[in-house]
């Protein structure tokens, strides 16, 4: 599958025991299947390298690439708040597919770290410290 911003071939990784398309070579964007995000959008949800090389991107600002299209459907993806958080992601309402451009997945699970695991924070402060 080609990567709906770059256009260049995306590689499958294991994040944990959900297989999401990266695009490694260009731009690190993410592609998620319908249902895929659900189970990675909370930060003690998946593991290994993949995972943690995402969360380390950079957060590219996608504000002025415009519209994509679905690189299942070929189809607009529409742009829309994930969650009530204050992060923008493409989703296709066709096959329910998503994708995330780099940083974008840290974000959303840093806000449900801080949303619903408040206590746990400095924990996790102290972790990131190590
Ligand atoms: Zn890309
Ligand atoms: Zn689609």
């Amino acid at each position: 599958m080609k990567c709906p911003v770059c256009a260049v071939n995306m590689v499958t990784k294991k994040f944990g025991d959900v297989e999401i398309d990266v695009c490694e070579d260009s731009c690190k964007g993410l592609w998620f299947d319908a249902f895929e995000l659900i189970q990675l959008d909370e930060a003690h949800e998946g593991f290994g390298k993949a995972l943690e090389e995402a969360l380390n991107s950079e957060r590219v600002r996608n504000d002025e690439r415009g519209k994509i299209n679905c690189p299942k459907c070929s189809i607009n993806m529409q742009n829309h708040k994930y969650k009530s958080l204050d992060v923008i992601i493409d989703e296709c309402y066709s096959c329910g597919g998503k994708f995330l451009d780099a940083g974008e997945l840290k974000e959303i699970r840093d806000h449900f770290n801080k949303d619903r695991f408040g206590a746990m924070k400095k924990v996790k402060g102290m972790f990131a410290k190590r």
